[in-house]
């Protein structure tokens, strides 16, 4: 750990949303959020020469551009134009920004890319604090000429990215973990961070079920969403605290805090390996009920840590990111196929559920798709074209990625999962394709194996119109996230009503509790794969309400387990209606099943 030092005045808390369990101490990278898709990672201390030689390059490759321009000028252009590039080129030449940069790079052994946007970060904040505003408008100019110098990075054949087809170096990363600090972070970018250096993260943004939320979970990393001025307070490098528990970020902490930081951070990672050990213990309940509790996974990748974690299966692979953040290039039918294989030979015999493409709402394509979802074409994406909306309008992109799922099914149990179905139309043309899918796969001599086909429970609509979706479905999974953003009429991003975001609303245990009900009295299979099946304070609602089918991100898996096996499903079913019927159902839960837990516990 590198040196701590401690200005007492420049000690504060930032207070969030905890989303994302544990505590992280390391200092704080600022990542600008139109700046986090550039590379983060350290480079080889043989590689320092060459990184600092990319930069030069890259900036010599800018300064030419810009001269370029300034020598093509009409002789009618404005004046302004000249000095504007004069500007350009004085602030590309200036130590303050290549000097500075070449330090990241041999100090933090930052790439040249990541080592500039952190000194643009140090030199935006100065140029804000400047009283004069023309020197303080000087910033955009700044920006600028960086995006420019990162573009011709980017485009740079000689990038480690390339050579080292996008892994990221991490055995060089210094003494100090850090944590990310940004105003927001899409989830397309949140997944490249799975294989990154930070240990921690905090943004401006978000709400509890957020997909950077969610992806923060499934890294099993500490992370504080909804902190509003985070990233504006706190500065590059500082030293910073985030308290996942409690929602908390602490920066510059003083000495007796980072000690007893530190204290918490070794007493979690005991819970941790001490919940480990039941990794193998079959998950049953005290009154011999068994459930099986699955994994939620983004990559195929993640399938290991799924098999690590104890998982009966994949509940939920959230195929979407792979489509993400590739310029509308879509992934063929072979590379999903290989994508799917992999996370179906990993699981080795256990089941897979493959959601089809959700994209839409907070889930985009791209950024560009975001922006134009956003501000031009659609006023509430949550309720416009996603998820299978999106799928059955573009029925040949639709069909490139069910032939690629059946294809997978030929080497492991796989099961596909239709998110947002609300309408029984939408389950009669999903029928029709699924059987030109099959017809097509027939004639082309490709096996494939029984696949079991489910729909999403993500609206009022669809809990609604159970009975008719049950007729042409094997198997539903309730997506809590989205069926309380639905039920509710609450983004599930937006920290201004994050608080109004409640699964304890007595609307949302009524449709949980129908749907489970319904779907086990028809014979046919039902889980609950959003956030609250691996949050351990709705174990015993969910246990009592009849469901024996959980779905989450690996690293929950223990802690659900534990309360599983210390559960009385017998006492908690006798409780339910006074939980169901309560107006404040998170209190009478409270006191109902733990007072049944007692008793099971004792006996009586
Ligand atoms: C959900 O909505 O509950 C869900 C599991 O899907 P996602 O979080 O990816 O929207
Ligand atoms: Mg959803």
């Amino acid at each position: 750990m590198g040196r701590h030092w401690y200005i007492p005045d420049m000690s504060f808390q930032v207070f969030g949303i905890p989303v994302s369990r544990g505590v992280a101490i390391g200092r704080a990278v600022l990542i600008a959020s139109s700046r986090v898709d550039v590379a983060h990672y350290f480079v080889d201390p043989d590689g320092l020469d060459l990184e600092v030689e990319r930069l030069r390059h890259a900036r010599d490759v800018v300064v030419q551009e810009l001269e370029q321009l300034q020598h093509d000028l009409p002789a009618d252009a404005p004046t302004e134009l000249d000095a504007l590039l004069d500007v350009h080129l004085m602030l590309l030449r200036d130590e303050a920004l290549t000097g500075a940069t070449k330090q990241w790079i041999f100090e933090r052994h930052y790439n040249a890319e990541w080592a500039l946007s952190a000194q643009l970060e140090v030199l935006a904040r100065q140029f804000d604090e400047m009283e004069d505003e023309y020197l303080r408008e000087r910033k955009t100019d700044l920006e600028q000429v960086v995006e420019r110098v990162l573009r011709v990075l980017g485009r740079d054949p000689t990038s480690p990215l390339a050579t080292h087809n996008g892994v990221t170096p991490r055995d060089f990363a210094g003494e100090d973990p850090l944590l990310l600090v940004a105003a927001d972070i899409a989830p397309a970018d949140m997944i490249q961070f799975k294989r990154s250096v930070f240990q921690g993260f905090v943004t401006d943004i978000g709400g509890k079920t957020s997909h950077t939320a969610i992806v923060a979970r499934s890294m099993d990393i500490p992370a504080v969403v909804g902190a509003r001025e985070a990233s504006r307070l706190i500065r590059q490098d500082d030293w910073v605290i985030v308290d996942g528990d409690a929602g908390t970020v602490i920066v510059n902490p003083s000495p007796i805090i980072l000690e007893e930081y530190r204290f918490r951070q070794r007493q979690s990672e005991l819970e941790r390996a001490r919940l480990s050990r039941l990794r193998h213990t079959p998950a049953v309940t005290l009154d011999g009920q068994k459930v099986e509790l699955l994994a939620n996974i983004e990559l195929p990748a993640d399938a290991l840590n799924a098999v690590a974690a104890g998982a009966v299966g994949v509940g939920l692979f959230r195929s979407e990111f792979l489509f993400m953040n590739r310029d509308g290039d879509l992934p063929d039918e072979e590379e999903q196929f290989e994508a799917y294989r992999a996370a179906v030979e990993a699981m080795n015999g256990l089941p897979v559920t493959i959601r089809t493409v959700d994209v839409g709402a907070d889930k985009p394509l791209d950024r560009l798709t975001a922006a134009e979802l956003r501000h031009e074409h659609v006023l509430n994406p949550a309720l416009g074209l996603r998820a299978i909306r999106w799928c059955l309008a573009e029925p040949s992109m639709f069909r490139k990625q069910l032939r690629a799922i059946y294809r997978a099914s030929a080497f492991g149990k796989v099961r596909l999962l239709i998110p947002m179905v609300a309408q029984l139309s939408e389950a009669r043309q999903i029928e029709d394709i699924l059987r030109k899918v099959r017809e097509q796969l027939d004639e082309a001599g490709r096996p494939y194996g029984k696949v079991e086909i489910g729909a999403m429970i993500e609206g009022p609509a669809a809990a609604l119109i159970l009975s008719g979706l049950l007729r042409s479905f094997d198997f539903v999974s309730i997506v809590t996230n989205d069926l309380i953003l639905y039920t509710l009429a609450i983004d599930r991003a937006a920290e201004a009503v994050a608080h109004l975001y409640d699964p304890w609303h007595p609307a949302v245990l009524q449709l949980i509790a129908q749907t489970i009900a319904q779907t086990n009295a028809a014979g046919k299979g039902v889980g609950v794969c959003g956030e609250m099946a691996g949050d351990p304070a709705f174990t015993d609602l969910l246990l009592a309400i009849g469901l024996r089918n959980f779905s989450m991100h690996p690293s929950q898996i223990a802690a659900i387990k534990q309360r599983i096996l210390r559960a009385d499903t017998r006492f908690l079913s006798a409780k339910l209606n006074l939980v169901l019927e309560s107006e404040d159902p998170q209190k009478t839960a409270l006191q109902s099943f733990s007072r049944s837990a007692l008793r099971a516990v004792s006996g009586h």
